[in-house]
């Protein structure tokens, strides 16, 4: 019996489930060029879900053409930005209205929790889409009250223009396909821009379901183009001469071909890359919210985050007594499919992501660290991994060093006198961080001395659509969310006019 038979699905779901699976490319639904199309599995179950059109290099020849046609001559080049407010706007109201359906879909193809897919994932896309929606009527330039030394005697009016970039090319990973496709999609059309997204390969569903919203709004044909694929269609869309712009979200391995690919024609480029978070508690933490907040840090979204706070620094005079309290709160979770309600821990989302976590976990037991919850696969089936948490560890070790995209953190003990902070920097990857402690001062010191691009204080994945997100060091270049992400979407014209 599948996840799918036991949970009842939406009929909407199973409508869309049911039908082909094309590209989006100009308004309309069209198979790949080839013809070939590619399975989605189930990763509660291994068992595929439905088939979806297999984009590649033509068909993203045909997607940024589309893209740029809808630039240069459609409609929405001419568009008011309070006519794209009220486009991007009524995209939220749909996902809102539609925040079931779309979690179920999510949950089916991604394994996280339907729940969580649907409250989480799908009301904050919505979220995004209205927070850019009000930007659209808001980007403005400015008057520069030049000088202008060398002509004397002149007069000027000179000002600047904000305006959008092009065709941006938008490839996005799979462990929030939705939520992610909306960080891309949003803020670039509200600035003007036009999209072709390439979803990943194993959650390319709901990416479908909202290129139909964007028919539903009245978006004119050409401006989102959706092409589902592999890595070739998304190497194809970064070295595209036609492409203005890519945004990519992934591992760090795959920015770095992002970026030798974009040379060609020196498009511009926003990365959002891996991590290997410090969550960083002191002993005068609120024990009670710091035990739940820490193991949150790194099982959300079943460790499959780029901002899992995998690297767990404790005070060496709490160390055994708040590691423990963590494993005994992680062992309590309860695993399951995400179409189950009660569900708090779904399976990685793949085979190869499956094969990958255990390999960490192989790495890290032969290296000599001590599991004190987990450490192996769950159940009969399915890609599930028990959460595990490691001590005995050393900073060398793979699994404190490397990104595992999976329910596994490697707890370590500081001492505070010789201080937390050159242990929790000491990483290539700089995207987010956390810290518990009850002292403001320290709290302040802190956050200022870790090298990351988000700081928590006595909470983690503290998001919101209205703070910049990004990478220090090699987790990435510029800033989602917030205005910052205006200024991915934009370009400054400088206009000096003498009178
Ligand atoms: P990935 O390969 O970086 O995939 C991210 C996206 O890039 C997908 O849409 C992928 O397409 C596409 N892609 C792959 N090769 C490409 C290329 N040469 N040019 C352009 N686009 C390309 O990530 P993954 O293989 O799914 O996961 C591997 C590891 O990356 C994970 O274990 C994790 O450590 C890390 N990761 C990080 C994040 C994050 O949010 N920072 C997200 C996901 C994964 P296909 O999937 O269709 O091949
Ligand atoms: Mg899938």
């Amino acid at each position: 019996m599948t996840a799918t038979v036991q949970f009842p699905l939406h009929t909407a779901v199973r409508e869309f489930l049911s039908g082909p699976h094309g590209l989006l490319i100009g308004g309309e639904w069209v198979p790949a060029a080839s013809g070939r199309t590619f399975p989605t599995y189930d990763p509660a179950t291994g068992e595929k879900i439905t088939d979806v059109a297999h984009g590649e290099a033509e068909d993203v020849d045909r997607a940024v053409a589309a893209a740029r046609k809808a630039f240069e001559e459609g409609p929405w080049a001419r568009m008011k930005p309070n006519e794209r407010e009220r486009l991007i706007w009524r995209v939220g109201d749909l996902l809102s209205e539609r925040a079931e359906i779309f979690g179920q879909l999510e949950a089916l193809d991604n394994g996280k929790s339907a729940m969580i897919a649907q409250v989480v994932d799908t009301e904050w896309a919505a979220d995004v889409f209205r927070y850019y929606a009000g930007w659209a009527t808001k980007i403005e330039g400015s008057t520069v009250n030049v000088s202008m030394p060398f002509v004397p005697d002149g007069q000027f009016h000179a000002y600047t223009l904000r305006e959008p970039v092009g065709v941006c090319g938008q490839i996005i990973p799979w462990n929030f396909p939705l939520l992610m496709a909306s960080w891309k999609i949003a803020p670039a059309l509200a600035a003007g821009n036009t999209v072709v997204l390439k979803p990943a390969e194993q959650t390319p569903l709901t990416a479908l379901l909202l290129g139909q919203l964007f028919e539903e709004a009245g978006f004119p044909p050409g401006v989102v183009n959706v092409v589902t694929g592999f890595g070739d269609a998304g190497a194809a869309i970064a070295a595209h001469d036609g492409v203005d712009k890519v945004a990519f979200t992934g591992s760090t391995e795959v920015g770095k071909k992002i970026v030798d690919a974009a040379k060609g024609n020196l498009k511009k480029v926003s990365l959002e890359l891996g991590g290997k978070s410090p969550n960083v508690v002191f002993a005068d933490a609120d024990f009670d919210i710091a035990v739940p907040g820490s193991v949150n840090a790194w099982l959300f979204n079943h460790g499959q985050c780029c901002v899992a706070g995998t690297r767990l620094f404790v005070e060496d005079k709490i160390f055994d007594e708040f590691t423990q309290a963590v494993a005994e709160a992680a062992a309590q979770v309860k695993i399951g499919p995400g179409l189950d309600p009660a569900t708090q821990l779904g399976p990685m989302v793949s085979q190869e992501q499956f094969d990958r976590v255990s390999r960490y976990l192989s790495e890290g037991l032969a290296d000599g660290a001590r599991a004190l919850t987990g450490g192996k696969p769950w159940g009969e089936r399915g890609y599930f991994i028990e959460p595990t948490v490691f001590v005995d560890v050393r900073p060398e070790f793979s699994i404190v060093r490397e990104e595992i995209f999976g329910p596994v953190v490697a707890a370590l003990p500081f001492n505070a006198e010789q201080g937390v902070e050159a242990a929790a920097n000491n990483s290539e990857y700089g995207l987010a961080a956390g810290v518990w402690t009850r002292d403001v001062s320290k709290a302040h010191r802190t956050a200022k001395a870790l090298k990351a691009g988000s700081v928590w204080v006595n909470q983690y994945n503290g998001f919101d659509t209205a703070m910049p997100f990004g990478g220090y060091k090699q987790s990435g270049w510029g800033r989602e969310l917030g205005a910052a992400a205006l200024d991915l979407y934009t370009q400054t014209k400088a206009v000096n006019i003498a009178l």
